[in-house]
C-alpha cells in the first residue's frame, strides 16, 4: 500500500468530518472509520481482501463527499452496512475485536444469569438483575480493556 493513498483517504475522511454536522459524524461513526482504515493499511500488503476493501473505501468516501449535503437515513444505513462488512473481515480473518465487543456479550450474559439466580436463589428477579448486570459489565469491560492493551481492538 502506498502511503500517499492512505494519507489521501484519511484526509478525505477528515474533510467529510469537517463539512457535515457533528450529529452526522456520530451517526456515520467516522472515528471508527479511521481506525478501520488504519487497519486496512496495516494488512493490505499481505491481504488481498484488505487491499480491495481499501479501494472500496476510497470510492465509498468519494461518493459520500460528493453527496455530503444529501446524507439521509438511507445513506447512513448503507454506510453502516459497508463498514460492518469490512469490520467482520477484520474480526474473522485478522483476529481483531470490535470496540465494546465483550462488554456487550457479558452484559447480556450477566442479565440472563441475574434473571436465573434472581428467580432460583433470591426468589426475586429485581434483586438478581442488577447484580448480574454489574458483574457482566465488570468482566466484559475488563476483557475489552485487556484486548485494547494487546492492540487488538478495532
Ligand atoms: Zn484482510
Amino acid at each position: 500500500m502506498n502511503n500517499n493513498r492512505a494519507d489521501e483517504l484519511k484526509f478525505k475522511l477528515s474533510e467529510l468530518g469537517h463539512s457535515i454536522e457533528p450529529k452526522l459524524v456520530k451517526h456515520l461513526d467516522l472515528e471508527k472509520c479511521e481506525r478501520i482504515i488504519n487497519r486496512l493499511v496495516e494488512f493490505s500488503s499481505d491481504c488481498e481482501a484488505c487491499s480491495k476493501h481499501f479501494s472500496d473505501f476510497e470510492n465509498h468516501l468519494s461518493q459520500l463527499l460528493n453527496q455530503k449535503e444529501y446524507i439521509n437515513k438511507q445513506s447512513i444505513k448503507d454506510h453502516t452496512t459497508f463498514v460492518s462488512q469490512i469490520e467482520s473481515h477484520l474480526t474473522d480473518q485478522h483476529d481483531l475485536v470490535s470496540s465494546g465487543h465483550y462488554t456487550g456479550i457479558y452484559m447480556s450474559l450477566g442479565l440472563s444469569l441475574g434473571l436465573l439466580f434472581g428467580l432460583v436463589i433470591f426468589d426475586n428477579i429485581a434483586l438478581g438483575l442488577p447484580i448480574g448486570l454489574a458483574i457482566g459489565l465488570a468482566i466484559g469491560a475488563g476483557k475489552d480493556e485487556d484486548t485494547k492493551k494487546k492492540g487488538k481492538t478495532i
